[in-house]
């Protein structure tokens, strides 16, 4: 084998349940992510060296995505290397559709991805136990990123519990032209929320919401604590939500720390009515994708 194409998703948090700061400074959370249908493709060739390229969909600024040691698939490769006692190697690529710095955890999907690509590459045959630890040292959003689907998180978001999700939830997807930096989002949460309760919101009805199979049921028990700092920060994302619900969205909400919006809708049918209304109505990128759909997976042979 000289190569391989691991394709890894995007993720919205239906529940985002944020506590205070722990002593070591990361906030306690629980949260169901949902995998959804956008995807990063990360093509790992053979190499006696070690390069990183990226290609990516013509809405995303390609100076935003780094191409040297700071790109997080640097550190999944160093890390799995690490763990096996080899050297690194191999050519890799991401093709990016992803938004960066958008909240829905792409940097974490290629560290997946990588994981996933160059243990297949090497020859490594890491047990899924482990590559889960690995994921976890990674990123809070790395595990789930591995495993897919429906899930809650808790810790920081890094122990994943898979959640069954028998639904088909269709989603329109509104990403900003400007990023939002997680931790100037959640710093902008402790200035707003300084007596948030150290146990974070609980997830029954989201949870409960999912099993129902009801999108309007869904709709209701949707919940973002960074929703309120993400909207501070960015007013104009309250003004895409109002307007996204007025053209029919069972619901709008700012996903993770944003900017990104996403929009619940009823069916296939109803999130393509919404995103063609969204478009036309001066939205640049809007894009529809359902969930929940697989984790980090081999979809070819390079
Ligand atoms: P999350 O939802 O997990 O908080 P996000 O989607 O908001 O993440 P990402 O796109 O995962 O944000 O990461 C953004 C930051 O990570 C940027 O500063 C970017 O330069 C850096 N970065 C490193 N590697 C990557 C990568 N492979 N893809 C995207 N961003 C990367």
């Amino acid at each position: 084998m000289t190569g391989l194409t691991v394709r890894a998703p995007a993720k919205v948090n239906l529940h985002l349940g944020v506590g205070a700061p722990r002593d070591d400074g990361f906030h306690p959370l629980v949260t169901v992510y949902q995998a959804v249908g956008l995807y990063d493709d990360l093509t790992a060739r053979e190499a006696d060296d070690w390069q990183v390229g990226a290609t990516v969909s013509d809405w995303i600024d390609p100076a935003v995505v780094p191409l040297d040691g700071d790109n997080i698939v640097d550190r999944a490769a160093d890390l799995l290397a690490a763990h096996h006692g080899i050297e690194r190697s191999g050519e890799l690529h991401i093709a990016k559709e992803i938004p960066v710095s958008g909240g829905m955890a792409g940097g974490s999907a290629d560290a997946a991805a990588a994981l996933v690509a160059l243990d297949r590459l090497w020859g490594a045959g890491t047990s899924d136990e482990d590559l889960l630890a690995l994921a976890a040292r990674l990123g809070s959003d790395v595990p789930f990123a591995l495993l897919g689907g429906t899930a809650l998180g808790t810790g920081r978001g890094e122990l994943v519990a898979p959640v069954a999700d028998r639904g088909t939830w269709w989603w329109v997807v509104v990403p900003s032209a400007v990023g939002l930096s997680t931790p100037e989002v959640y710093r902008h949460f402790d200035k707003m929320f300084p007596d948030a309760p150290s146990a974070p919101v609980p997830a029954d009805a989201l949870l409960e919401a999912i099993a129902s199979g009801d999108p309007w049921a869904l709709a209701d028990a949707l919940h973002n604590d960074l929703e309120a700092p993400a909207i501070d920060l960015r007013p104009e994302l309250g003004r895409l939500i109002e307007t996204g619900e007025a053209a029919g969205a069972l619901r709008g909400m700012v996903t993770g720390s944003g900017p990104t919006c996403v929009f619940l809708c009823g069916s296939a049918d109803h999130a393509r009515s919404l995103a063609a209304e969204m478009s036309g109505a001066g939205n640049a990128v809007v894009l529809a994708a359902n969930g929940p759909v697989a984790g980090a997976h081999l979809v070819s042979y390079a």
